[in-house]
């Protein structure tokens, strides 16, 4: 039987193990598809407090883990695949196997939302990314095309004019759903060219095993036309990892936890931190700070009691 079972292991879950552990839950970390979270996917952090020079953001939820498993935290790879929140103890079924435990902190985070096309699917790493940061390095004098109207794309298309030779941006609509200040710095921006009421229909060439164009198509007019391409980044928002709470956790109509205060979610015992409850702030240090938030809930929790 464990005191308490932490789902995620980026920024949130982490520092819920560093808390909970010197807490002497001795929590497990259950670490997820994704372990490290965002984090692991982006290269220099500036605005992590405590670091004036920056930290690459894989060292980042690095010396986090690191740190929870000084005060033992344990961890486990792999992922939770089912729950059953309906009694006391809790069960979660990991990688097959059932465990018992008496409180969970839901860290499980937020993951890019993709297009939905058969060739995107198989193209990942191979020319089609979510990670401008990550792989931007990869197009140095290349084509590169983002995909969104947020700021997510604005900053991405900013920032991969330093690699690529041009950026298109390429929105679905007329009106930007991005800041102001984040659009009018990619429209000044000599690099950048933005294609609106466009989508993508297809992306090429499977055969070949990389990115080497996309089939495009006007909304307005319905002309479709192949543009080549070779870096294919996708900046359409995050679909948060709450799949497998669903008909238990309350979410709302995005699958974003539904937060009953604090990091109390509509069961008791069960506890929210960092971006899959969070549509809003969604970073680093807030994440870090709800998982901070949760470890304590669950201590006070755990000794109302009687643990
Ligand atoms: P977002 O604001 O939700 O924007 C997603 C964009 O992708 C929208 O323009 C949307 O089009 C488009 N989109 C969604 N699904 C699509 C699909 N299937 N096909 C084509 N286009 C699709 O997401 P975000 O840009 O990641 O930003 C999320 C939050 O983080 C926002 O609050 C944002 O302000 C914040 N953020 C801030 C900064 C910063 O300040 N430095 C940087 C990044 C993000 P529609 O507009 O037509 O719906």
């Amino acid at each position: 039987m464990r005191n308490v079972v932490i789902i995620g292991s980026g920024c949130a879950g982490n520092t819920a193990a560093i808390y909970s552990a010197r807490a002497n839950l001795k929590p497990l970390v259950v670490s997820g598809h994704e372990a490290g979270g965002q984090l692991s996917l982006t290269t220099l952090v500036e605005n992590f407090p405590g670091f004036p020079e920056g930290i690459n953001g894989p060292d980042l939820v690095e010396n986090m883990k690191k740190q929870a498993q000084n005060f033992g935290a344990e961890y486990l790879h792999g992922a939770v695949m089912d729950t059953d929140f309906s009694s006391r103890p809790f069960r979660l079924n990991i990688e097959g196997e059932w465990i018992e435990t008496r409180t969970v902190i839901i860290a499980s985070g937020a993951s890019a939302r993709w297009l939905g096309l058969e060739n995107e699917q198989k193209l990942i790493g191979h020319g089609v990314s979510s990670c401008a940061t990550c792989d931007g390095f990869f197009y140095r004098n290349k084509r590169i095309m983002v995909i969104g109207g947020g700021d997510s794309a604005m900053e991405e298309a900013n920032f991969l004019t330093r690699f690529g030779r041009d950026v298109t941006v390429v929105h679905r609509r007329e009106e930007f759903r991005a800041s102001k200040i984040m659009l009018d710095r990619a429209r000044h921006n000599p690099k950048i060219q933005f294609m609106t009421n466009t989508v993508v229909d297809d992306i090429y060439d499977v055969s070949k095993n990389v990115v080497t164009g996309v089939r495009l198509r006007n909304l307005k007019t319905g002309e479709a036309w192949d543009q080549e391409v070779d870096g294919f980044f996708l900046a359409i928002g995050h679909i948060p990892n709450t799949k497998i709470f669903k008909g238990q956790i309350e979410t709302d109509a995005d699958g974003y936890i539904l937060s009953k205060g604090g990091a109390r979610t509509n069961i008791s015992g069960v506890f929210h931190a960092g971006d899959v409850q969070d549509r809003t702030y969604r970073q680093a240090i807030t994440a870090a700070g709800a998982g901070c938030m949760a470890a304590i809930e669950v201590e006070r929790y755990l000794e109302a009691e009687g643990h």
